[in-house]
């Protein structure tokens, strides 16, 4: 989401004459766009911003400016801390405000090292109701926010802290800025949102549309070949989600975060539903799809998780099977319920459980890449390998695969036969330009 919405600062600023920059050296304005759902991503702002400042200072001895900007949920919740840590950052604005840039520019040029701007305001109107066109050309595959905020308090997360209240923008202002997006030469797009699946907008003939009326509406776009969601929680899968993914262009991978595949941790997260109901989703969502795969998100760590848990939670992962997962430590987040829950794991056990996590998603992840070796797959290129005349893509399963193809394969989908399939990634051939494989 921190993509799309920096695609849309831009769209705001390019008509107030900014054009984005390859190096913060060559830049009138730096923005860092900041998420602050770990720990670590506070920390990486300030090192950012430490790394940042000798660049202000060069412009402004050669009689320049450099106006720093910290935008996004770091921005939104530690707006104050900033601005007292980092005296030479001239704005902080949070991600519901990003449509007043031109004004808040404006203020920061006029009054350049005199007066400081902080909006961490949540206005009243959606940003979505003044945002411009968006301008920006963003390749093939493209997101799209539908969705912001969340009303579902996880003991551990600060996002209905800083990105606010769920709301989901209405039907039409998605299904034409999709088109757009077409018309501009994306043929995949990814519908975004915090808790993309709990979608409830205002659909044409004031109906409320969910997540699978969108896709369906989406689906008859003709240039728009895939479809993808994400984040989903797994209590918002309703039955008309699950029938969705009969629907062709919906791609056959689903992220889908778990966090702990024990019920007492799974309580003790306020997540609102049992290990039981993610198998049941999971297996309702193969019935429609066989070939579905999935990845999701695990905590490890949180606050009370036993031994047993812990095993629950690599028991989950056995029996679902995944193409990759992320997973974290528990990191408290100042303001959450958990952040003084008792109970804490010790770090290094924590640590030692991360890593047979990791051990055992890795191995279901190079497994399943292998089983892909002699499958000819659709895979669409959207980005160019490291060595010369090597394109990258994605499966319709979310695996990055690696070809040696002519520029002509570049923004489009080819079908793929799969050579070798590695941990992280996959090789193939297009058979139709009969390139000797790598
Ligand atoms: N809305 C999604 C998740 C959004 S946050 C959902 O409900 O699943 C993205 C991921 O960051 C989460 O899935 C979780 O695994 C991780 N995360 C969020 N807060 C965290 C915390 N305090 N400590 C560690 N990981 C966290
Ligand atoms: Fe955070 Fe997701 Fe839980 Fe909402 S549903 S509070 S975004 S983890």
């Amino acid at each position: 989401m921190n993509v799309y919405d920096s695609n849309r600062m831009a769209d705001v600023l390019r008509p107030l004459g900014y054009e984005s920059t390859d190096t913060a050296e060559d830049a009138d304005m730096v923005i860092l766009n900041t998420c602050h759902i770990r720990e670590k991503a506070t920390d990486k702002v300030f090192s950012d911003l430490g790394r940042l400042r000798p660049l202000k200072t060069k412009k402004e001895q050669s009689g320049g400016k450099m106006i720093m900007a910290v935008a996004g949920c770091v921005a939104q919740a530690e707006g104050d801390f900033i601005l007292k840590r980092a005296p030479y950052v001239d704005m902080v604005f949070g991600p519901q405000t990003y449509h007043e840039l031109p004004e808040m520019v404006a203020k920061a040029i006029g009054a350049y090292g005199e007066a400081r701007i902080v909006n961490t305001d949540f206005p009243l109107e959606s940003k979505f109701d003044s945002l411009p066109e968006e301008q920006a050309t963003h390749g093939p595959s493209a997101f799209l926010s539908i969705q912001e905020g969340c009303d579902k308090f996880c003991t551990f997360c600060v996002v209905p802290y800083t990105r606010g209240a769920e709301y989901s923008r209405p039907a039409t202002a998605i299904i034409d800025e999709a088109k757009r997006l077409a018309d501009n030469g994306a043929v995949e797009i990814t519908l975004l949102g915090q808790n993309v699946n709990a979608y409830h907008g205002d659909g044409p003939n004031g109906k409320t549309w969910a997540l699978a009326d969108l896709i369906d509406a989406i689906a008859q776009i003709s240039n728009i070949a895939r479809i993808r969601y994400t984040t989903s929680h797994p209590r918002d899968m309703d039955e008309s989600l699950i029938q969705a993914h009969g629907i062709d262009k919906l791609q056959p991978f689903l992220h889908l975060p778990v966090q702990s595949g024990s019920d007492k941790i799974l309580e003790a997260m306020n997540r609102k539903h049992t290990r039981d109901l993610y198998f049941d989703v999971i297996e309702r969502l193969r019935v429609v799809r066989p070939d579905i795969t999935f990845s999701s998100d695990f905590i490890i760590g949180f606050p009370g998780e036993t031994e047993k848990d812990f095993v629950e939670t690599l028991d989950l992962i056995e029996r679902v099977k995944l193409v990759s997962a992320y997973s974290f430590k528990f990191s408290p987040r100042p303001g959450t319920p958990a952040a003084n829950m008792k109970n804490l794991v010790r770090d290094d056990i924590a640590s030692e459980r991360l890593a047979r996590l990791q051990t055992l998603v890795n191995a279901q992840q190079t497994a399943f890449n292998k089983s892909c070796e002699g499958r000819i797959l659709p895979v669409l290129f959207d980005r160019r390998g490291k060595r010369k005349g090597q394109l990258m893509g994605r499966t319709a399963y979310n695996q990055s695969v690696y070809v040696e193809a002519p520029e002509s394969a570049f923004n489009t989908i080819r079908d793929v036969f799969i050579e070798n399939g590695f941990d992280n990634s996959m090789q193939g051939r297009i058979n139709e330009f009969n390139t000797p494989s790598a």
